[in-house]
């Protein structure tokens, strides 16, 4: 009879949420200001430090980078049947957002370079229902904004910058999310800057500003009301409640004023796997992420593609033998069930297809020691 082994732990987990210690000395502060709803002191910090940082118009704090998704398919005014442009290679909710309000994606295929959007494809899937275009900083590395920026100006189109993963990082020098007409972040626990759940949306585009606020307070005036610019608050328009409370802003701040360094400390574990597996990309045994020199990345995840599907399953396995958490994604959205029935493709996603069956995320968070990053990359050794 053979028994199970003991459950336990892997050596080096795939992400270890990193807490900067202020955390519950601001949470404490905003019980001792008797405000806990949004939109109070802590939210007003976070507020300025995004606006600052990015450069935008405004910063409003959401549950979520998918809520503020949610939040830019109503600003964009997406309705039943419009189109939007954007890749299969994406987390769920970059499409989800817009099919809730009845939009169809239109999936575009990725770069082998970046696994970003491979703008020279966007025009030919345009049609006269497209209504946006909405991209996504694969691993914090910029998509080709200029192409897309000024196709989208040229055609009339909105351009949505999903930046879930892209705080402080840059495309020549500019902060991503600052870009769009609109971007969203997220501070989920598995990026950067966190708070458990937590997003933001980034409106650069003036005329968006008042209708943002009043979307994310229920579809009523609530923010001008208490700004004193008008003497009662009402319903205006659709909405919901995508504020967060001043517990979840409390805690996000503890991080944000805290960002540079996290940002710092990742980017050294970045670089560390990056010098130490350059020999294994020379022997044609994995290829490593590729960062173009117009952008700055935030060492947000490191990823390694496979020279075949096979060999990404036998390295998954190898590597979870020896303790490793490693993983993959995307599964591409045009080949999942809803986003079959939802959206359609716009040609062939043979790169998309390719290369979600060959990447391998390794671990990566804050905190990370060097005798960490030795234990994968040694195991990384053995598996590829
Ligand atoms: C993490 C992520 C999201 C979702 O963020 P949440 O804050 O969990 O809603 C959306 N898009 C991309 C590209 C992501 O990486």
């Amino acid at each position: 009879m053979s028994r199970r082994p003991p459950e336990r732990a892997p050596a080096v987990p795939f992400n270890r949420p990193y807490v900067t210690g202020r955390e519950f000395d601001y949470i404490r502060e905003a019980i001792d200001a008797h405000h806990l709803s949004g939109d109070g002191a802590f939210t007003r910090r976070c507020h300025e430090w995004l606006e600052r940082q990015a450069g935008c118009r405004r910063a409003l704090l959401t549950h979520s980078c998918t809520a503020a998704l949610e939040m830019a398919a109503i600003l964009t005014g997406i309705g039943p049947g419009d189109e939007v442009i954007l890749p299969s290679f994406t987390f769920v909710s970059t499409a989800n957002a817009f099919v809730l309000r009845g939009g169809v994606p239109v999936f575009v295929d990725i770069h082998e370079a970046t696994l970003n959007i491979d703008e020279t494809l966007i025009e030919a899937a345009l049609t006269p229902r497209t209504r946006a275009i909405a991209v996504v900083h694969y691993a914090g590395v910029a998509c080709e904004m200029d192409a897309i920026l000024e196709l989208g100006r040229r055609r009339g189109l909105p351009v949505v910058e999903d930046a879930a993963q892209g705080l402080l990082a840059t495309y020549k020098g500019r902060p991503l999310g600052s870009l769009g007409q609109l971007g969203t972040l997220s501070f989920h626990e598995t990026k950067n800057v966190m708070s458990g759940e937590g997003g933001a949306l980034l409106i650069n585009d003036e005329a968006l500003v008042e209708r943002a606020e009043i979307v994310r307070e229920k579809g009523t005036d609530r923010s001008r009301f208490f700004r004193g610019q008008v003497d009662r608050y009402t319903w205006v328009d659709v909405g919901s409640s995508y504020l967060p409370s001043e517990v979840v802003a409390a805690f996000l701040w503890a991080q944000l004023e805290r960002a540079e360094e996290i940002t710092a400390m990742r980017r050294r574990i970045w670089s560390a796997y990056h010098e130490q597996l350059a020999d294994l990309e020379g022997q044609g045994r994995l290829r490593r992420p590729r960062v173009p020199g117009d952008r700055t990345a935030n060492g947000h995840l490191y990823h390694v593609i496979l020279p075949d599907a096979g060999a990404r399953a036998r390295a998954l396995r190898l590597l979870a033998e020896r303790g490793i958490n490693a993983i993959f994604h995307y599964v591409p959205l045009h080949s999942s069930p809803a986003g079959r029935r939802y959206g359609r493709c716009s040609g062939r996603l043979a790169r998309t297809e390719d290369l979600a069956e060959r990447l391998v995320r390794l671990p990566l968070w804050a905190g990370m020691s060097d005798d960490d990053v030795a234990q994968v990359v040694a195991a990384v050794r053995l598996a590829v």
